[in-house]
C-alpha cells in the first residue's frame, strides 16, 4: 500500500472527532459567554464547514441509491433472487428492532430511570402529525418519480430503481445497453464519495465542535438515570447484541467487523443521520467488508430508512421513564404494544435527526401515556441521538453482512483482509492524467 507511512482516513477521521469534541468543549467551559466565540467561531467558520460537510453527503444520497440500486437490480440474472434478499433483509431489520427495544425495555424496567423525579408542569411538547401504518404502505409507492427525488424520499426511490431495474433486466438489447451506463455512471458517483470522504475529517471536527461547544451538559445531569440507561443499551447492542447474532448468522469474526465500521460510525454519530451517512456506509459495506453493491445497494439504504434499533431503544427507555415519572403503571399488554408500535413506527420514518421523537409521540399514544412527557427527555435528546444513529446504522450494515452471506453475496477474503479498501481512501486529482481506479470488491 502506498501510503502506510501517512495517517490513513480512518485516524484522521478519528482525530477529527476527539479533536472536534475537545474544542467544543473548551469553548464552551471558557467561552461561553464571548460574543467573538460564538457569532465568528462557532456560527461562522465552525457552522459554515460542517453545513457543507453535511450537505455535500446528502447530495449523493439520492443518486448514489438510485443508480447503485438500478445498477444492481439489473445486473442480477434471477428475479426470485431479489423476493428472497427482500424478505430476509426485512425479517432481519424487524427482528433485531424487536430485540432492541425488548432488551430497553428489560433494563429500564430493571434500573427504573425517572423514579424520585418532580414532574415540571411547563413540561409542554406537541406532537407533530404520525403517519398510520396504512399510509405508510401507500407512499412507499411515488406517483411522480422525480418528485420523489426532489424530496429524497427514500422508500419511493427505492421502489421506481427496483422497479426500473428489473425492466432494464429483461428488455434485452437496449436493457444491456443502458444497464452499461448505469454502471459507468456507479464508477463515477462512488469516485465522487471518495473524494467528499477525503474532506470528513475537517467536516467532522467542525460538526462535532459546533456541537459540543451547544450542548447542554446541565440537562444531562439533572436526567442522569435516563440518559445513562439509554447510553448503556445502545452500547450493549452495538457491541453484544450484534456481534454474537452476526457470529451466530455467518461464523465471521465481529471484532472484524466493528473495526471496521468505525469511519461509519463516526459520520453517524456526528451528522445524526442515517440517511447523511448512506454514501459511507455503502463504502464500507463493498469496499471494506466485501459485500457486493448488488446486495449492498439494496440493503443499506432500506435499513437507514426502515431499520431504527437505536431509536427504538431510546423510545423504549422513554416509554418506562415518562411512565415512571408520571405514577402510570403499564400493562404485559402494554409492554408487548410497545414493541409492536416501536418496531413498526421505525419503517417509513427517514432517518434524519430528532425523528426518533416524532414515532416516539406514536408509541406513547398507543398505550395511552401523555406524550408532553417527551418534553422531560428533548434537553438530553441531541447527544443520544448521535449515539443511536451510530447503533442504526451498525445494524443496517449487520444485516447487511448477513444477508449477503447467506446469498453468497460476500467476498470473505475482503472482509478478513484489514487493507481492503483503503486503497480507494486515496484520491489524487488529476494533474494531466486522471486516476479512475475503482478496485470494488465485487466478484466479477
Ligand atoms: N437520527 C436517527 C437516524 O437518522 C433517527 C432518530 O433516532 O431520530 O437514524
Amino acid at each position: 500500500m502506498k501510503n502506510d507511512s501517512k495517517l490513513s482516513l480512518t485516524h484522521k477521521i478519528l482525530i477529527g472527532m476527539v479533536a472536534g469534541i475537545g474544542l467544543g468543549v473548551f469553548l464552551q467551559t471558557f467561552f461561553a459567554e464571548s460574543i467573538l466565540v460564538k457569532d465568528y467561531i462557532v456560527d461562522g467558520i465552525l457552522n459554515i464547514t460542517g453545513s457543507i460537510f453535511v450537505s455535500s453527503l446528502k447530495m449523493l444520497v439520492v443518486p448514489l441509491v438510485f443508480v447503485s440500486l438500478v445498477c444492481g437490480v439489473s445486473s442480477m440474472k434471477d428475479t426470485a433472487r431479489l423476493g428472497r434478499l427482500g424478505g430476509k433483509t426485512v425479517l432481519l431489520y424487524l427482528a433485531t428492532t424487536a430485540i432492541a427495544i425488548s432488551l430497553a425495555m428489560a433494563v429500564a424496567l430493571l434500573i427504573r430511570p425517572g423514579t424520585g423525579i418532580e414532574l415540571t408542569t411547563e413540561a409542554a411538547f406537541v406532537a407533530k402529525e404520525a403517519p398510520s401504518i396504512s399510509q405508510v404502505i401507500i407512499d412507499m409507492f411515488p406517483d411522480n418519480p422525480i418528485a420523489s427525488m426532489a424530496q429524497g424520499n427514500m422508500l419511493q426511490i427505492i421502489v421506481f430503481a427496483l422497479l426500473f431495474g428489473i425492466a432494464i433486466a429483461i428488455s434485452g438489447e437496449p436493457g444491456k445497453r443502458i444497464g452499461k451506463h448505469f454502471e459507468d455512471f456507479n464508477v463515477v458517483i462512488m469516485k465522487l464519495v471518495t473524494i467528499l470522504m477525503n474532506l470528513a475529517p475537517y467536516g467532522v471536527f467542525a460538526l462535532l465542535a459546533k456541537l459540543f461547544f451547544e450542548i447542554g451538559f446541565d440537562a444531562i445531569a439533572s436526567l442522569l438515570s435516563y440518559f445513562m440507561v439509554v447510553l448503556v443499551v445502545l452500547l450493549l447492542h452495538a457491541l453484544l447484541v450484534y456481534p454474537s447474532l452476526l457470529k451466530v448468522l455467518t461464523g465471521l469474526n465481529p471484532l472484524i467487523f466493528i473495526k471496521k465500521m468505525r469511519e461509519a460510525i463516526v459520520f453517524a454519530f456526528s451528522t445524526a443521520s442515517s440517511n447523511a451517512t448512506i454514501p459511507v456506509t455503502m463504502e464500507t459495506a463493498t469496499h471494506k467488508l466485501g459485500v457486493r453493491n448488488s446486495t449492498a445497494s439494496f440493503t443499506v439504504p432500506l435499513g437507514a430508512t426502515i431499520n431504527m434499533d437505536g431509536t427504538s431503544i431510546m423510545q423504549g427507555v422513554a416509554t418506562i421513564f415518562i411512565a415512571t415519572v408520571y405514577g402510570i403503571d403499564l400493562t404485559a399488554g402494554n409492554f408487548l404494544m410497545v414493541i409492536v408500535t416501536a418496531t413498526l413506527a421505525s419503517v417509513g420514518t427517514a432517518g434524519v435527526p430528532g425523528v426518533g421523537l416524532i414515532t416516539l409521540a406514536m408509541v406513547l399514544q398507543q398505550v395511552g401515556l401523555p406524550v408532553e412527557g417527551i418534553a422531560l427527555i428533548i434537553g438530553v435528546d441531541r447527544l443520544l441521538d448521535m449515539v443511536r444513529t451510530a447503533v442504526n446504522i451498525t445494524g443496517d450494515s449487520m444485516v447487511t453482512v448477513a444477508v449477503a452471506k447467506s446469498e453468497g453475496d460476500l467476498n470473505v477474503d475482503t472482509y478478513n483482509n484489514p487493507q481492503a479498501g483503503r486503497s480507494e481512501e486515496e484520491v489524487h486529482l488529476p494533474h494531466g492524467e486522471s486516476d479512475i481506479n475503482v478496485a470494488s470488491a465485487e466478484k466479477a
